[in-house]
């Protein structure tokens, strides 16, 4: 089956807004095994959205449409659709009783008459009730032909989507498109690719999609089936031969399990507190840490060291080490990682030490040169980076390569323990 996307609002034509919500449909969309060929973006214009509605059920089997359902005068995807459907609206109770509801629960007195326009619904369509927001979710199907409106804020549309949307567009094929996700820390994109170049060309069921995340390659693994058994079957030796090739790189195999997640679930495990001294990374590294629910069992405090001084003072960095090797060494990178265990108490400890640039290179310390310190119980070790991004990238890759570290300091020490 085709699928076609239209987003809605002059916001995202002007490009005071980006356009996430096409991407993730279209991610969600190539997952579900649905082929798009179409996107487009239409202002909040009758006329205009009225001619790619038409075009779009000419051509496409499934038209999604995203924004443009909310209470005022400019929304119009809804009347609109319903033209081309040639079907009228009308006020549905249940909408009506759980938009009210909504109000009460978020103790909101805002409720202003043109609220009930979201209330209203054209004939014969299925309702998808929105669990953060007032506008429904709408299905219209006629003469094979299926729209499927969605609200514009991605807090909305993206658990209606993964809740009600995506099991629906599942239930319409004969086959369904099941995934796992294989994430892996510590391995380029294109060695990654290197490694299972043969898979990749004799694929057909399962497939295997690669996607380059900054530190991180996940390949997705996709079935299609009659049902999540006999999915299940057909995905289950590729996972195992992805193990066999990557071992304990592969951190995950659950979809919404993150590295810092990874990470924090083996302190756990292990019954360890974590602490970071992070200079060129200000605290990137500790908040990627935080966000995980539950950190709070694994990390108390940390330090963000980004002048000399705050190395001395903080964490008890020696003076010579600074002046003997610089605040950017694998000496400092140790120390921090140490001291900062030590400050903090903590069981385990990474420090990060670089240059992001743009500024302060030399020819023997360019930009993207970074150390990463790790200590676990007594014992500490750097590692040096050379990093290629801009400022924003060498950060964010920094931050990656530090919880890949000690995620394999940690697996180590399991290992030893054995
Ligand atoms: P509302 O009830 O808030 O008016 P709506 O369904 O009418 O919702 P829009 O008015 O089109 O949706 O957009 C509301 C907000 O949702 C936008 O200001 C923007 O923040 C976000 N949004 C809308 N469309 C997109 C999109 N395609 N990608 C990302 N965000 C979007
Ligand atoms: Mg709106």
């Amino acid at each position: 089956m085709t699928v076609e996307l239209i987003s809605v609002g002059t916001e995202i034509l002007l490009g005071n807004i980006v356009n996430t919500n096409a991407a993730f449909l279209s991610e969600q969309c190539a997952a579900l095994g649905l082929s798009c060929y179409h996107q487009s973006v239409v202002g909040d214009n009758e006329e205009r959205l009225l001619e790619a509605v038409r075009q779009a059920l000419s051509r496409s089997d499934i038209l999604i449409l995203s924004g443009g359902l909310g209470p005022t005068k400019d929304d119009l995807t809804k009347e609109v659709t319903a033209k081309a459907f040639g079907k009228e609206l009308y006020e549905d109770e249940h909408t009506k009783k759980r938009i009210e509801e909504y109000f009460r629960r978020v103790h909101s007195d805002q409720v202003t008459p043109n609220n009930w326009k979201q209330a209203l619904v054209p004939e014969g369509a299925k309702v998808i009730d929105n669990h953060n927001g007032t506008a429904p979710g709408l299905i219209l199907e006629e003469n094979g032909k299926i729209a499927i409106l969605l609200p514009g804020p991605p807090n909305e549309i993206v658990p209606m989507f993964e809740r009600d949307v995506a099991p629906y567009l599942n239930r319409l094929q004969p086959e369904g498109i099941y995934s796992k996700m294989v994430k892996i820390s510590s391995i380029g994109e294109s060695k990654a690719e290197t490694m299972i170049a043969d898979l990749m060309e004799a694929q057909t069921n399962p497939t295997i999609a690669p996607y380059a995340k900054t530190g991180e390659v996940h390949l997705r693994v996709t079935a299609k089936a009659a049902s999540e058994d006999e999915a299940e079957e057909l995905i289950a030796p590729v996972i195992e031969e992805l193990f066999a090739r990557f071992g304990d790189k592969i951190y995950t195999t659950e979809e919404e399990v993150t590295l810092e997640a990874a990470v924090v679930k083996l302190l756990e495990e292990q019954k360890m507190t974590v602490t970071t001294a992070e200079s060129c990374t200000g605290g990137l590294l500790a908040g990627r840490i935080m966000n995980v629910a539950g950190a709070s069992n694994v990390y108390r405090e940390g330090y963000i060291t980004y002048s000399n001084d705050a190395k001395e003072r903080l964490l008890g960095v020696k003076r010579e080490t600074l002046m003997e090797y610089g605040a950017v060494s694998r000496q400092t990178a140790c120390e921090m990682a140490e001291g900062a265990a030590r400050a903090a108490g903590a069981d385990a400890a990474l420090s990060v030490t670089g240059i992001a640039g743009p500024g302060g290179g030399t020819k023997d310390k360019p930009v993207g040169l970074v150390y990463v310190g790790c200590y676990v119980k007594g014992h500490v070790c750097a590692e040096e980076f050379h990093f290629t991004g801009n400022r924003d990238k060498n950060r964010e890759f920094a931050v990656a390569r530090a919880l890949t570290f000690l995620r394999e300091e940690l697996q180590d020490k399991a290992v030893r323990r054995l």
